[in-house]
């Protein structure tokens, strides 16, 4: 390991606790505890999430690490101060902190949310040296903390959701950090556990990372690997969503939510008129693509099974014809 990862590591860990501090014992702390009590989380689990308070300023950092170059150089480096002509200021000014962590529970990255109303709402660290946005996801070292064995875990879309999952006993939520899902999210889930629930928010941007997440998700179902997909509501998120229903309620709806499989074959037929004579032959099309990323061969051929039925050809003739397409006349 280089030297100056160990000494980027240490610097994160500082700033982390220096807003933690400024939240326990800011001047404007108390503000932002009522802002967070008032969205339901007590401070435990405020503490179990490292939750801090960036300061309304704009050296807050300098003030706290000294003018010493190499560091705040370092700072700069680390995403967390702006360097502007010959001026350096902090980046995350009177947010909410939500310190990131990798899987060895080393801060790498922050999440800045505006008290109340404000914009942007969610301010994030950028890609660093130590902080690749594909590769991390934001609650996967809590949730090793706090379970060392898990049997699933649910994937969604902001900090909020994770740390108010957590609050209402949901301890194995994880959320990509402003990103679409990626290959390496998946992977590294699967590392820890065999079933993946993604929940998205019931709004568009929501329905199109789903979307993303599948086609990421189809080539690495294999053995006893399962991935669901979790529609809420519109206008629901998992934060709402476990307000209203509970944790029990909410972990059933998981757990039972639609298979990759059957979510995929929805998708598709969502897109054809299927009474219409060519319908079928639009599904089948439509379906070459995702069939072609079907890795294990035992879940492509009974999604072929399923797919012959509603296309009206037997599995053989479909196959043949997937495989091995007509020419077409030019
Ligand atoms: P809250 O409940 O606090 O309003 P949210 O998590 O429901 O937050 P969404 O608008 O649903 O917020 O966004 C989900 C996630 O997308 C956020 O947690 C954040 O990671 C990312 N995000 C949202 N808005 C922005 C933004 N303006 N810039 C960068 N990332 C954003
Ligand atoms: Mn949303
Ligand atoms: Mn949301
Ligand atoms: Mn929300």
């Amino acid at each position: 390991e280089r030297q100056w990862e160990h000494d980027y590591y240490q610097l994160m860990e500082k700033v982390a606790r220096y807003y933690q501090q400024q939240l326990k014992a800011g001047k404007q702390g108390e503000r932002v505890i009522t802002y967070l009590k008032d969205r339901g989380l007590s401070g435990e689990i405020a503490r179990d999430f490292g939750l801090g308070f960036a300061p309304d300023e704009w050296h807050s950092l300098q003030a706290l690490f000294g003018h010493d170059q190499s560091i705040n150089k370092a700072l700069v480096n680390c995403g967390m101060l702006i360097e502007k002509d010959s001026n350096r200021y902090d980046r995350f000014r009177d947010r909410v902190m939500f310190p990131i962590r990798d899987r060895r529970g080393r801060v790498i990255a922050f999440g800045g949310r505006v008290i109340d109303k404000g914009e942007p709402k969610y301010l994030n660290s950028p890609e660093t040296d130590i902080f690749h946005k594909s590769r991390e996801l934001y609650g996967l070292y809590e949730m090793r903390q706090f379970n060392r064995k898990v049997d699933w875990a649910v994937v969604v879309e902001g900090y909020m959701d994770v740390v108010s999952l957590a609050q209402f006993g949901v301890r194995n939520a994880v959320a990509t950090l402003g990103t679409a899902t990626s290959s390496t999210h998946i992977q590294q889930l699967f590392r820890v556990c065999s079933k993946i629930v993604f929940c998205f928010d019931g709004d568009r941007a929501g329905r199109d990372a789903a979307l993303r997440a599948l086609s990421h998700s189809i080539p690495q179902i294999k053995d006893n690997r399962e991935i669901r997909f979790m529609f809420l509501p519109d206008g629901e998120d998992p934060d709402t969503q476990v307000r209203q229903v509970g944790a029990e309620v909410f972990c059933e709806e998981a757990q039972n939510a639609p298979s990759l499989f059957d979510f995929l074959m929805e998708h598709l037929k969502s897109q054809v008129d299927m009474d219409s004579f060519e319908g079928p032959g639009k599904l089948a099309n439509l379906a070459k693509p995702f069939i072609d990323l079907m890795t294990d061969a035992i879940h492509r051929e009974r999604f072929i099974q399923q797919l012959s039925l509603q296309v009206g050809l037997s599995e053989q003739k479909l196959n043949a014809l997937l495989l091995d397409p007509p020419k077409q006349q030019s």
